[in-house]
């Protein structure tokens, strides 16, 4: 659907007074915070509180700089995998060609405090835009060609009515694509356009809480990073809070019956806090305490955050990357849609001198589930060059000559790609979701976003902010 164009950092007046605008209130936040790192050995460690945070994810490392800019506060992030960024994941010099990302991706829009960390970096930002290719059935067409498709035309028309769509009872985005009739030939785009922003298929999204929260994101602007890895971009923001990261260290129950909050962990060391702000994905802490990677909690967590974890989903996720060796989508598109088992590809590196490519893809709910999942990189390649030879031509099913794939499900302490509301939910799920236990056990993540931006990046880095603002709010 969009071409990547660069773009520098604060290219024009209109986008330096907008980043100004973002800059603002991380600087706020930052403010209310503002004491010297210093000051904290001169506070009695007795009066200092010691705040717990579990997963160095974004949201985990937002919480912790902006309590560790905070004197009073004593923190330690507790990370179960051996690395920091959790669902942001780079590879280094992929296929030869620079970074790529192997989770999000995209930035949605300026307003908000990713962008304004990815602006920051010095990493010169890709900007998306433009048009797309589309094979399906046998024949191959380019933008201008599927907009006079009388199919496409109605399939669009659907597209805007379900952002619009408002019901007062709920249904599953596969029913309203029934209901409305989407061409069955086109159907692959509708699915296409708008799975991954919906984190799992349209047969198990909401029609209604998804149009806010997922197809909203259809319309934003999206950029890249053009040089730096998120990764890296991690690394370097959050440099005062890693050395208070324990990597390895898997939490497996958390008692709060008494006073002081015990923590113990995959190699039973016990430790305790004051606060603690937990921030796994909503598929860990949906998983009962005897499951692998499940985590006890003494006293359970309320039942009305457990009918509110019922009432969310995440669901397996699988990125597909591909090194193509021939360019058979049209010039100046970088999204290419097929009716095949993966129904949307982006070109994310192009080297049109060496004739070099990479293609990412992201497979979301039933179909990552149910048939990515029960097949090895080197099945899901096979198959990709057997619909392509179908679809094309066996040189183009040819053209791949190197692959990586990662199934976010099996990650032992991820399990999936991001959370979704399932038909019949509300979101009031969300707020349950994030509401603080006794004021001593916060809640935050993409999940816990009540503010439609969930499943995003900077939808976690908000509910860290919201998380803080409690504890601060608690102990004034
Ligand atoms: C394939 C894919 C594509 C995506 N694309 C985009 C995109 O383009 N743009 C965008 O904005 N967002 C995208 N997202 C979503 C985005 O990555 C997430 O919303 C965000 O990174 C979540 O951050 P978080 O802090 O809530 O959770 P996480 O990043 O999951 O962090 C939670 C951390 O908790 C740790 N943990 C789990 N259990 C324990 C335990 N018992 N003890 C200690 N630690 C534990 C985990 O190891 C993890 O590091 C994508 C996600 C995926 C998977």
């Amino acid at each position: 659907m969009y071409h990547y164009t660069k773009i520098h950092k604060m290219q024009s007046r209109r986008s330096f007074i907008k980043n100004l605008a973002l800059a603002i209130p991380a600087m706020s936040m930052a403010s209310v915070m503002l004491s010297s790192c210093s000051k904290r050995d001169e506070l009695p460690r007795k009066t200092r509180k010691r705040i717990g945070i579990i997963g160095a994810g974004i949201s985990g490392l937002h919480a912790a700089m902006l309590l560790h800019e905070n004197p009073n506060f004593d923190i330690e992030i507790l990370e179960a995998g051996d690395r920091i960024g959790g669902r942001i994941h780079s590879m280094d010099n992929a296929f030869g060609m620079g970074n790529v990302e192997l989770g999000a991706s995209e930035i949605y829009g300026t307003n908000n405090a990713w962008f304004g960390v990815v602006n920051r970096s010095q990493t010169a930002l890709l900007a998306s835009q433009g048009a797309a290719t589309y094979v399906i059935g046998e024949s191959v067409y380019s933008q201008s060609q599927i907009e006079k498709d009388s199919d496409f035309i109605q399939m669009e028309r659907q597209l805007t009515e379900l952002k619009q769509f408002q019901s007062g009872s709920d249904m599953s985005i596969e029913q309203f694509m029934t209901n409305n009739q989407v061409p069955e030939r086109v159907k692959c785009i509708f699915e296409g356009k708008t799975e991954q922003f919906l984190g799992t298929t349209v047969d198990r999204a909401s029609a209604v809480y998804n149009r806010s929260e997922g197809i909203e994101k259809m319309s934003e602007e999206k950029y890249r990073s053009a040089s730096k890895s998120f990764s890296n971009i991690l690394l370097d923001n959050y440099s005062s809070v890693l050395p208070y990261v324990l990597n390895n260290t898997a939490v497996q129950s958390i008692d709060y019956t008494g006073n002081k909050i015990k923590v113990t962990d995959n190699l039973q060391v016990e430790r305790v806090y004051d606060q603690l702000i937990i921030t796994v994905p909503l598929s860990i802490l949906k998983l009962s305490a005897s499951q692998p990677s499940g985590i006890s909690f003494k006293p359970e967590l309320p039942s009305s955050k457990r009918e509110a974890m019922d009432k969310l989903g995440m669901d397996a996720g699988v990125r597909v990357l591909l090194k193509v060796n021939k360019k058979f989508w049209n010039n100046g598109s970088s999204t290419i849609y097929t009716d095949g088992t993966i129904s949307r590809f982006e070109v994310i590196k192009s080297d049109d001198s060496k004739s070099q490519y990479v293609l990412s893809a992201s497979v979301h709910g039933a179909k990552a589930e149910t048939t990515l999942n029960n097949m090895s990189e080197a099945e899901i390649v096979r198959m990709i060059k057997d619909e392509w030879k179908a679809s094309m031509n066996s040189e183009i099913a040819n053209s791949i000559v190197d692959s990586k794939v990662i199934f976010w499900g099996k990650e032992a302490h991820i399990q999936g790609s991001f959370s979704y509301h399932k038909v019949g939910g509300s979101t009031e799920s969300r707020a349950e979701l994030a509401r603080p236990v006794e004021n001593r056990l916060y809640f935050a993540g993409e999940a816990c976003n009540t503010g439609n931006n969930s499943g995003t990046v900077h939808g976690a880095i908000d509910t860290a902010e919201t998380a803080v603002k409690a504890i601060l709010k608690q102990l004034a």
